[in-house]
């Protein structure tokens, strides 16, 4: 049997029904844009919280914590009293009958507005997930920060065993994907091996652990100048950060990474392997084009109209990573990133508020605003492009740490992560180096065992 929600504290029969999909960047901004209207938003998300995906490598790594960089939906929403927050994750839509389903809710649409993001993709290669965690999710980021600090700790493991050959695949990362992400991971576990780990481990040098980054294309930060690309390798080279370039990865295994290029393989044996290659369109989206006749492109994405609703029904929009929203007449989309999604957010809150207030909304179609890159390599150094300025280095970290607080959710986040990077700033260490899921004891090879205790 089917049941609505709408029966919410706050709940105003009458109101137009506006139901927001997704509370990551987008959506979060669309409901905010919602804030006066005389309408009931119902926010739905599977996940209680909202996430800060820009900084989920320096959970990964130990720099931040949760609270940093995830906020629960309900407290950003609190003050706003047109907003009820479900959580229920979504798995299709009635068209016909303008409802969202979840399980057995049915939650009934006068205007809908999906958000949903994108996944994490392995190219085809879905079993590699297991050996080569992305980074999308909290959980994900706790599952990466497990697995490097725990390789660590095996290092030290096997060493103590003498099983020396153990010890450099336990000391071999190797992070796959040459984007901000990748870039990012690289220089954040080598930051993290050099200046917080190497004091601890008095009798194993993990400083000069091997960080392999692995990139199909001819460059790092592809979507960035070549300038910018320059020197962020540069830097990453400079900390010993180890780059293959035009290198493809054709094999994760427990054992290690098999990588191609120019024709030759050759096998990396590495415990731990890092994805920041690629993603796809969560599948609301190919069920969404489905229900009103549409198809995705290659990437999971909806072809949206300028006003960023679909399949001529005003009563649909989709917005963030996963609407394809063309810039003008070059052939480029609008780029899978945060300010996108900010943006078609409060654009598509603007126009609902508009159509509920009985006003026409604005005849001027969504128009994206670069305002610019940034991706940070290392401790305290970043790389920016905004137009023709170019900067790298510590200040671009510092253009870089002003914009990701400025676009933290709210100020507890700002005060989280402000007091952690002055903390790793000031101490050399992070916040949350703990193993909360340490591997099962490994007793040591046979012959070795026997050999170290005679
Ligand atoms: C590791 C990483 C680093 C990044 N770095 C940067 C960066 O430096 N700069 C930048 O601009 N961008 C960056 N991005 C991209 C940026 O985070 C995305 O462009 C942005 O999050 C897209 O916003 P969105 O609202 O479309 O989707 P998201 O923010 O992904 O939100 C989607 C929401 O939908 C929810 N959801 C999904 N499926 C369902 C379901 N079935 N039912 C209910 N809810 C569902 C999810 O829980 C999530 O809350 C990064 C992304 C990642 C993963």
């Amino acid at each position: 049997m089917s049941a609505s929600p709408h029966r919410a504290p706050g709940y105003v029969e009458g109101r137009p029904d506006v139901v927001v999909v997704g509370g990551g960047f987008g959506g979060v901004s669309c409901v905010r844009a919602l804030r006066r209207a005389n309408a009931n938003v119902v926010l739905v998300d599977r996940m209680n919280h909202t996430l800060f995906q820009p900084l989920l490598y320096q959970l990964a790594t130990g720099v931040l914590d949760d609270s940093a960089i995830a906020s629960p939906l309900r407290q950003v929403f609190a003050r706003q009293s047109n907003v009820s927050v479900l959580r229920a994750s979504v798995d299709g839509f009635d068209v016909d009958r303008r409802c969202v389903l979840a399980g057995d809710l049915e939650i009934p649409w006068d205007h809908l507005v999906l958000a949903a993001g994108m996944k994490t993709s392995y190219f085809g290669n879905d079993q590699w997930e297991a050996m080569a965690p992305g980074l999308k999710t909290l959980d994900d980021a706790h599952r990466v920060r497990g697995r490097i600090l725990e390789a660590f700790e095996q290092a030290e493991y096997v060493r103590v065993w003498g099983e020396t050959d153990e010890v450099r695949p336990w000391l071999t990362f190797v992070v796959v994907g040459g984007g901000a992400t990748g870039v990012e991971v690289a220089g954040a576990i080598k930051q993290l091996a050099v200046d917080r780990l190497a004091p601890e481990f008095k009798d194993l040098d993990v400083a000069r652990c091997r960080v392999l980054l692995v990139e199909g294309g001819e460059r790092l930060l592809a979507a960035m100048s070549t300038k910018s690309s320059a020197a962020a390798a540069k830097t990453l080279r400079s900390y010993g950060v180890e780059i293959r370039l035009e290198t493809r990865v054709v094999d994760v295994s427990p054992e290690g990474v098999t990588i191609e290029q120019g024709g030759s393989r050759e096998f990396v044996p590495a415990r731990t392997v890092v994805w920041g290659a690629g993603v796809a369109g969560n599948a609301l989206g190919a069920h969404l084009a489905e229900a009103v006749g549409l198809e995705t492109d290659r990437g999971g994405r909806l072809e949206v109209s300028g006003d960023l609703t679909i399949a001529g029904r005003d009563d649909i929009r989709v917005i963030g990573d996963l609407a394809r929203v063309p810039i003008g007449e070059t052939g480029a989309t609008v780029p899978g990133v945060a300010q996108g999604a900010i943006q078609m957010g409060t654009y598509a809150g603007r126009a609902i508020a508009a159509r509920v207030a009985g006003r026409a909304p604005t005849k001027k179609p969504f128009r994206y605003f670069d305002k610019g890159s940034l991706a940070t390599v290392g401790r305290g150094k970043a790389v920016l492009d905004m137009g023709r300025l170019h900067i790298a280095g510590f200040l671009g970290w510092l253009v870089w740490a002003a914009v990701h607080i400025a676009f933290l959710v709210n100020f507890r986040s700002r005060i989280a992560a402000m007091g952690s990077w002055a903390f790793a700033y000031i101490f050399q260490t992070g916040v949350n180096e703990l193993i909360t899921k340490p591997a099962a004891p490994r007793a040591p090879l046979e012959s070795e065992s026997e050999g170290s205790s005679t």
